[in-house]
């Protein structure tokens, strides 16, 4: 049998109702074919959650697929024409339209496709229950392998047998867990477990990139350390990121920023996390930025998230919750907020980990730093190197700056009070102090 039959009704909303929805499918339906949701829209609505990403199967060839859409005027990418998959693009948003397929020859990384008609067929290569769900741009769901029940039980389940799914394609270990920090319900399955540690070995050859992207996707979910505590007792993580053993930092990040802040700036975010991951209460400071740095081009982070990276690790041994009020101004006027607030985080984070942790005063104190934040006002020195050249006090040159550095010390001293007039003065008393030094 390669029809599936209906299973139940899920109401449409969003961009399923949206009207360049309706001629997608329309356009698809005009041409003979049939097309239907599925993946993370169908899981997601199931959920109720906003839907984002749209991924429908279709049972018509590709070139197929983009003619219809093309015919009505719908712009087609042709993303992955040989796994079978087109993008069209319109107004409301990306669709992601993937022919029927099955696997025909595996190695662990890449597939070799062919196309087919079975709808179970395609449902059975796919790789968890839940992600097999398909539904009619009307709402009638087909749930080949139960994976409703999986996801209102918080269950992630391979399709077929773990270990062989792994092994045709090892990125699914991967895949495993963040579905798993997304939408399982602790204990992790211990049979599809198990077999992520069988195959643990097969992420070796995994591109960074793609490790990469799941780690940020698993580390995005709302409460992510258990499932990496997962990956580190079944031995996942010390295959792919042996740096990463521990997650007490990360548990004290994510209640930090999904919690117990309501400060509109914070918000979970993976390259922090990661920094928590990463830096834990007994790493000495200048190994950690070396080991920052290694991490960054290992992951092959972007150059500002690498800056963004580094520049928390290295910031947030020298944050201290006693900090002066002097202190967190200097420190948010050389920093900005956005890198104070995140070597605070990643401060308080790493000592709240580590005994004795923070009292409740302390903590108090770790959310004044992050209030200094939340009001602080970008201020700029009111002096510039013309100003100091167009006043004739030295002639160009590398004088200048020094100049530059010495009003900058004497106005933060001063809480940023002085003016232009002000420090043109002090520069002067400066310079004539100087050369009477001289005569
Ligand atoms: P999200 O888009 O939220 O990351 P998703 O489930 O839609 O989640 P996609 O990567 O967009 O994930 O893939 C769409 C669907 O394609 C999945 O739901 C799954 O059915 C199938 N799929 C994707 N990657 C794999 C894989 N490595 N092995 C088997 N099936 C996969
Ligand atoms: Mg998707």
């Amino acid at each position: 049998m390669t029809a599936l039959e209906p299973t139940g009704r899920l109401q449409p909303y969003g961009i399923m109702v949206a009207d360049d929805t309706a001629r997608v499918f329309d356009a698809i339906a005009r041409h003979g074919g049939r097309a239907r949701y599925v993946g993370g829209i169908v899981r997601d609505a199931l959920l109720k959650r906003d839907l984002i990403d749209v991924d429908i199967a279709c049972d018509l060839l590709p070139e197929e697929t983009r003619n219809a859409l093309e015919k009505v005027g719908i712009r087609v990418i042709p993303t992955g024409l040989k796994h079978g998959t087109i993008t069209a693009i319109t107004d409301a948003g990306a669709y992601e339209i993937t022919t029927l397929r099955v696997d025909v020859q595996t190695n662990g990384r890449h597939a070799e496709v062919a196309f087919t008609d079975s709808w179970l067929a395609d449902a059975k290569r796919r790789d968890f229950t839940f992600n097999a769900i398909y539904c009619d741009p009307d709402g009638t769901v087909y749930d080949p392998f139960d994976g409703e029940t999986d996801l209102r039980e918080g269950r992630v389940r391979f399709i077929g047998v773990a270990e062989d799914r792994i092994a045709e394609d090892y990125l699914r270990i991967l895949r495993f867990f963040r579905f798993q920090a997304w939408f399982g319900r602790p204990p992790v399955d211990p049979i599809g477990a198990e077999a992520c540690r069988k195959g643990a070995q097969g992420l070796i050859d995994i591109s960074a990139e793609r490790i990469r992207d799941e780690m940020f996707k698993l580390l995005r979910s709302k409460s992510p350390a258990g499932t990496v505590g997962d990956m580190i007792g079944f031995s996942i993580l010390p295959v792919i990121l042996p740096q990463l053993a521990r997650t007490d930092c990360l548990r004290i990040m994510q209640w930090l920023d999904s919690t117990a802040l309501a400060d509109p700036a914070i918000t979970p975010d993976p390259l922090r996390r990661l920094a928590a991951l990463f830096v834990t209460g007994d790493n000495g400071t200048d190994d950690n930025l070396a080991a920052a740095e290694r991490l960054a081009r290992q992951l092959r982070l972007s150059n500002e998230q690498t800056d963004r990276f580094a520049s928390m690790v290295a910031h947030a041994p020298l944050i201290d919750p006693g900090l002066s009020g002097e202190d967190i101004r200097r420190d948010l006027y050389r920093m900005g907020a956005d890198a104070f607030r995140d070597a605070v985080l990643l401060a308080w984070s790493t000592r709240a980990s580590v005994p004795p942790r923070c009292s409740r005063t302390e903590n108090e104190e770790w959310k004044s730093l992050i209030d200094a934040a939340a009001n602080w006002q970008p201020v700029r020195l009111p002096i510039q190197g013309r100003d100091i050249l167009s006043a004739g006090l030295v002639p160009a040159g590398p004088r200048i700056g020094e100049l530059l550095k010495q009003a900058e010390e004497y106005w933060l001293d001063r809480g940023f009070q002085p003016d232009q007039e002000e420090l043109m003065t002090y520069l002067a008393s400066l310079i004539s102090a100087g050369e009477q030094e001289t005569e």
